[in-house]
């Protein structure tokens, strides 16, 4: 099953397993909201063929920051990173993505942590400049995903619907 409790009638294949329906955490992050990417972003992942299951615009409580990057807490750029996301200068937009592969597939639609890395066609490659300005965040594994869709979304908050014309995207 994909990663929320409710089950989804379109399910084909194993969440976690190359190809499997999952659901991924996106967010683009506030340098992204205040640049006017967001329907720059949203597109591209809804123009894939991805479904957009929840979105909202918050600013982020410090607990809710911290814990998201925890595996980030020893580093030297965790409290400004804290500091940024919580600062309320824009929002941030949580979103929470579902179809084929879209942990993965998220991540090569996002490009490289880097931006100097970030290959062109990939969001970051085509946008952004420097590490600590690179406007979106993807989910990097299974793992992370459930996580972090529990830790900044309420289950009510995620909807399960269909596609009415899905027979026209996946086969
Ligand atoms: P990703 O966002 O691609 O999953 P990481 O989990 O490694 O990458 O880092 C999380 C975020 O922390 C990055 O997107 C970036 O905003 C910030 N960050 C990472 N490395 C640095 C750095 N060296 N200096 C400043 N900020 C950084």
């Amino acid at each position: 099953p994909i990663q929320s409790a409710a089950p989804i009638a379109t399910i084909k294949t194993a969440a976690g397993t190359p190809g499997g329906i999952e659901r991924t955490f996106i967010a683009v992050k506030l340098d992204g909201v205040q640049r006017g990417l967001v329907s720059e972003i949203i597109g591209r992942f809804e123009r894939k063929g991805y479904k957009l299951v929840a979105i909202k615009s918050v600013v982020p409580s410090r607990p809710i920051a911290e814990a998201h990057y925890g595996d980030l807490r020893a580093r030297p750029f965790f409290k400004g990173l804290v500091d940024y996301m919580t600062s309320g200068r824009a929002p941030v937009i949580a979103m929470v993505w579902e179809g084929p592969d879209v942990i993965r597939q998220g991540r090569r639609i996002i490009g490289a942590t880097n931006p100097m890395d970030a290959q062109p066609g990939s969001i970051r490659g085509d946008f952004t400049l420097t590490v600590g300005r690179n406007i979106i965040h993807g989910s990097d594994s299974f793992e992370s995903a459930t996580f972090e869709i529990g830790l900044w979304f309420d289950p009510e908050e995620v909807y399960n619907w269909r596609f009415t014309n899905e027979e026209w995207v996946v086969s």
